[in-house]
């Protein structure tokens, strides 16, 4: 018999503010955050933004610059837990460049045990909990990684270098998926580390210091579970798609042409249609628009349903960020 850990949710969609520290040697006289509890963060916003020069704004829970990584991953991890359960989860990392996407997600450029993001502490509880129910529960864990670039799905698990365009399927058998990408199985947090190193690395393939494709592009790193009853011989699924999703920055379209005009349309359609997907789901809508991006496609079967969501939106403290701080949180109150 299954146990249900997942504690109770209030619903299936939830959102989590986290805000990030100064950097270090940067001047941190001024900052654009007001005051942080529990579930609300005011930001001190210049008249053109709000006549009160305040704005609130509230969630399910706020994370202030001194959040530890394990403090953000010990709420997240009841949601990661239900995976094998067979629930199906997806978890977004949203926000303007360099406010924190990839630190949440994945760590910080060097890495430390105390830095470990969601994706490997999600990881390792899955392998220690599996464990946990190995008399009961005979589980195969097993992970893709994917990028979309300009609406084009590649898949960033090649060893040969290859990273041609692949297409997502829709199979009554498999339900939504992406065949011809690599699917790797993992049992411990070291070959994730190496799986996540060659996703990287191929992700940064064409980009150069001024041309950062990882901020415009949204990388994905699904978790499979397959779990065996012992007794029964029943079989149950889990699916958990971790989003590293492209830099939410509005782009000024007087000022940028050819690619980089199409990267950011790409990028403002793919995430519109994102908040479309999560705002019609949030308002049980009958109909609900999954197929407007390559992304919402990819997500379906995880989003909506028995599915269990989960956005972080990440702003900047800095003063000349404010704009952007406030339309991630607008985004982020249309999908709560
Ligand atoms: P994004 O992925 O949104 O572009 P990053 O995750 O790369 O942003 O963060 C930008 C910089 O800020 C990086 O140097 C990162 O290590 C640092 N940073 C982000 N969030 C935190 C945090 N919570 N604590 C410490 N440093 C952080
Ligand atoms: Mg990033």
């Amino acid at each position: 018999k299954l146990y249900n850990q997942v504690q109770d949710l209030k619903g299936n969609i939830r959102v989590y503010c986290r805000v990030r520290p100064f950097l270090p040697g940067q001047p941190n006289g001024l900052n654009a955050v007001g005051h942080i509890d529990e579930g609300n963060i005011t930001i001190i916003a210049p008249s053109k933004y709000s006549k009160e020069g305040r704005k609130s704004f509230t969630f399910n829970k706020v994370f202030g610059p001194s959040a530890s990584q394990e403090e953000v991953f010990l709420d997240t991890q009841p949601l990661i837990r239900s995976v094998l359960d067979g629930y199906n989860v997806c978890i977004f990392a949203y926000g303007q460049t360099g406010s924190g996407k990839t630190y949440t997600m994945s760590g910080p450029n060097e890495l430390t045990e105390e830095g470990l993001g969601v994706n490997y502490r999600a990881l390792g509880d899955l392998f220690l909990l599996s464990e946990q129910r190995k008399d009961i529960i005979s589980y195969d864990i097993s992970v893709q990684m994917l990028e979309i670039y300009n609406e084009q799905v590649r898949d960033l698990l090649v060893t040969d270098g290859l990273n041609k365009r692949l297409e997502i399927r829709n199979s009554s058998q498999n339900g939504i998926n992406v065949p011809e990408a690599n699917l790797v199985p993992v049992s411990s947090t070291s070959d994730v580390i190496n799986l996540m190193n060659l996703g990287q690395k191929n992700r940064a393939v064409g980009a150069t210091a001024m041309n950062d494709r990882s901020s415009r592009s949204h990388s994905c790193l699904t978790v499979h579970v397959q779990g065996r009853d012992l007794t029964s011989g029943s079989i149950l699924r889990g699916c958990m798609h971790l989003v590293d999703l492209a830099g939410s920055e509005r782009v000024d379209k007087s000022e940028v042409t050819g690619d980089r005009l199409k990267e950011a349309q790409h990028i403002n359609k793919s995430l519109s249609a994102l908040g479309d997907v999560i705002s019609s789901l949030a308002q049980k809508n009958s109909h609900v628009p999954y197929r407007n991006s390559k992304l919402t496609q990819l997500l379906q079967d995880s989003l909506g349903g028995q599915a269990k969501t989960l956005m972080f939106v990440h702003i900047s403290p800095e003063p000349d960020a404010v704009g952007e701080t406030i339309s991630t949180l607008k985004f982020a109150e249309r999908v709560s």
